[in-house]
């Protein structure tokens, strides 16, 4: 690797892991932290996890665990051009979703609604969860004891409330101060990679047509360009390079408007880093643009019909769940009926939250289903 900024993360900066260990042998803590999450339980569950569709509707959608490796990749081309610390913003990239709940945001917004009146429900805080106290791994210590960087980064959003109880990765949002570049850079990662696969899957699901997505200028002007260049393309291919335009000309862009920020505000060290405004941005012009797309898709694919009754079956599974868990902790399974004593609510959320979409559904059918259903199901 090329020598790092000097306003990078790197292992002589870092705050270190909560717990500390001996030194890894042969990969640095930023990579173990990377392998820590890719062998945790939860990041294999995220396979059976979705965005906008649910699993069972097709073998070619996004999930969870597809969209992470879209954002990884993304983040660690935005990383290494601007020579940040890719491992770093690898492992954020690869533990952002780890938190959430089946069934995308329908999932999140009903578990939250169940859990109003015990602190809420919050998929990064959840994430946080899952990395520093869920996983049950290790002999030494609950969750995956990653670096303070990995956790900050996770962290993406959070209430004062708790930010002060979180302790050291809340502190920035009670002193009003940024993550390291290498979380800023997963967050927008996270933005270019769904927006861009959200057209995909949206037109390879037939809800939105390639007609309709030229009304919005980042993907015309792109269409317009191939369509120009190769008048005999397959509309299979036409999405494709479309959206692969789109991809380049949004990392592109972030990269060129990041450099200026950082000269704009004479960035050299981390500490500046988190003094200063958001770093990570795009231009004026290509937020705008980004903006319109993701507008497009809220109103023509988010909120299509067909969408939305699954978002509305989803949300009837989610609180029908927890309200029977909440009558009765002894149908939870035994390892969350020992956390049930303590704190009934947190443990039916993290039971739940920690279903696929799949397993919500079969759960939701072994609890109320009045007709047979299998043993083995
Ligand atoms: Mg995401």
């Amino acid at each position: 690797m090329d020598k790092l900024a000097e306003f990078a993360v790197t292992e002589k900066n870092s705050r270190g892991r909560r717990l500390a260990e001996p030194a890894p042998q042969g990969r640095g803590e930023f990579q173990r932290d990377r392998d820590r999450i890719i062998h945790s339980g939860a990041f294999r569950r995220l396979e059976y996890k979705t965005q906008v569709f649910v699993n069972h509707e097709g073998d070619l959608f996004r999930t969870r665990l597809t969209h992470s490796i879209e954002v990884s990749q993304i983040a660690r081309s935005i990383a290494r051009r601007l020579r940040l610390n890719e491992d770093l913003a690898e492992a954020i990239s690869l533990a952002h979703d780890l938190g959430h709940t089946p069934f995308g945001h329908a999932g999140q917004d009903a578990l939250n609604a169940c859990m109003k009146s015990f602190g809420g429900f919050e998929h990064n805080l959840q994430s946080l969860r899952v990395v520093d106290v869920l996983e049950e791994r290790y002999a030494r210590f609950d969750g995956l004891n990653l670096c303070f960087e990995t956790r900050e980064g996770i962290l993406k959003h959070c209430s004062a409330e708790n930010a002060a109880a979180l302790g050291d990765v809340g502190e920035r949002f009670l002193r009003n101060q940024r993550p390291s570049l290498e979380a800023q850079i997963a967050n927008v990662a996270d933005e270019i990679a769904y927006n861009n696969h959200d057209v995909d899957d949206g037109l390879r699901s037939g809800l939105i047509t390639l007609d309709q997505l030229s009304e919005v200028p980042l993907v015309a002007v792109h269409l317009q360009q191939i369509r120009g260049q190769y008048p005999a393309l397959s509309e299979r291919r036409i999405v494709h390079e479309t959206i692969r335009h789109m991809i380049n000309t949004l990392v592109g862009d972030v990269i060129r408007s990041s450099e200026d920020n950082i000269r704009k505000h004479r960035i050299t060290s981390l500490a500046e880093v988190r003094a200063a405004p958001p770093i990570l941005a795009f231009s004026e012009e290509m937020f705008g643009q980004q903006r319109a797309l993701k507008n497009f898709l809220r109103t023509h694919l988010y909120r299509h019909y067909k969408v939305m009754r699954m978002s509305s079956k989803a949300q009837r599974i989610i609180s029908e769940l927890f309200a029977v868990f909440m009558e009765d902790s002894r149908l939870l399974p035994p390892q969350f009926q020992a956390h049930a004593d303590a704190d009934r609510a947190r443990a039916v959320a993290d039971y739940i939250a920690g279903m696929t979409d799949r397993y919500a559904i079969r759960e939701h059918r072994r609890i109320f289903a009045v007709e047979e259903v299998p043993l083995s199901f």
